[in-house]
């Protein structure tokens, strides 16, 4: 009798293993592979109502996946930069203004796209900024201040990014090229030639990169063109996944400049290039999306009506701590209030396919 009680007490500790073994295994199904993080810098809720008073709708496609707010301050400061925000949306943890991918102690922190790489994905940032930009650069680089130019660019060149695409400047381009060359990456200032490069280790300094909406850029690169090639360069023989960051950069730099319709051309190039992102995973069951900002800049009123579309909306001289919108695709979630500190646990979630 106690032998068959002991043995029945074995099967059933082997039944329960087995269920939580499956269980486990279970949790493992998710087809989501893909990951696109977009971020539009310094975008505020405001920054989007006064766009779409001007582009005269309603709604903008990506807000029918409307999330929640996203916290943004940084361990230092109530009021965030973008290294610091954008640090904590790459890799989880707050740190001091001006730190690129180091913790408060000057520690490196692992970066979604290194994980991803830990995991067999493909890698890409494009961005309107140049590719050393604070928000580029804290997905990609481990540096004591974003202005540390040389040492960004080199903690790049030997990082885990596949493709980094941005905006030509003669500093990059002229500077900078030699550490992209030693660690065997192809190198292009033109949009036309990066279009013929579809493998390999790629930068793009991409001369013309700006809205087309802006009247007075001479035949722009848009940010919708940067990202439609980084899609194909991605997927193009690739059956593990891949992790695309995607920064609309001149919604901050034009709010700075307190030039609103600059900024409301800058966020109409990205809502180019996020229709075109929805349109193309709307055709396949393995992407995710998340799209917020870093922080709000200069505290942006909404206009009363398109007429009303004025600089003066403009009251704050920098950044502000005010909470910025977040969309979601293809992740499910009951949360609606976040730090930027856990929009990095959503990304790994997706990159470990759990
Ligand atoms: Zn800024």
């Amino acid at each position: 009798m106690k032998k068959l009680t002991k043995a029945l007490c074995c099967c059933l500790a082997l039944c329960f293993v087995l269920t939580f073994a499956f269980t486990l295994a279970g949790c493992n199904t998710s087809p989501v592979k893909n990951l696109i993080y977009i971020i539009g810098d310094g975008m505020g809720f405001n920054h989007i109502e006064n766009t779409k008073l001007y582009m005269e709708v309603d709604q903008l496609n990506f807000e029918q996946f409307y999330a929640g707010e996203v916290t943004t301050h940084c361990a230092d400061s109530d009021i965030t930069d973008s290294a610091a925000s954008a640090t904590a949306l790459a890799t989880g943890k707050k740190t001091n203004l001006d730190y690129v991918g180091l913790d408060p102690d000057g520690k490196k922190l692992k970066n979604i796209m290194e994980i991803s790489k830990s995991y067999g994905k493909r890698t890409a940032i494009v961005t309107t900024d140049v590719i050393g930009g604070a928000t580029p650069a804290s997905f990609s680089a481990h540096a004591e201040s974003r202005d540390d130019t040389v040492d960004i660019i080199k903690s790049q060149a030997s990082g885990k990014v596949d493709l980094l695409v941005g905006k030509w400047s003669s500093a990059y381009a002229y500077s900078n090229k030699k550490h992209f060359d030693e660690k065997g990456f192809a190198y292009t200032e033109s949009v036309d030639e990066l279009k013929t490069m579809q493998s390999g280790k790629i930068v793009g300094n991409i001369q013309n990169v700006d809205s087309i909406y802006n009247p007075s850029a001479d035949n722009p690169t848009s940010l919708k063109t940067l990202v439609e090639y980084a899609l194909d360069y991605l997927t193009k023989d690739n059956k593990k996944g891949f992790t695309l960051m995607v920064e609309g950069a001149y919604i901050d730099k034009h709010s700075h400049e307190q030039d609103i319709m600059s900024m409301i051309y800058a966020m109409m190039d990205l809502n180019d290039a996020i229709d075109y992102i929805l349109e193309w995973v709307s055709k396949r069951d393995d992407t995710a999306i998340i799209f917020t900002a870093d922080h709000e800049t200069c505290g942006l009123q909404k206009a009363e009506n398109k007429d009303a579309l004025d600089d003066d909306l403009y009251t704050a001289d920098y950044h502000t701590s005010a909470n910025v919108p977040l969309y979601l695709y293809n992740i499910t979630t009951d949360q609606t209030l976040f730090d930027n500190t856990e929009l990095f646990h959503l990304a790994k979630k997706i990159v470990k396919n759990r």
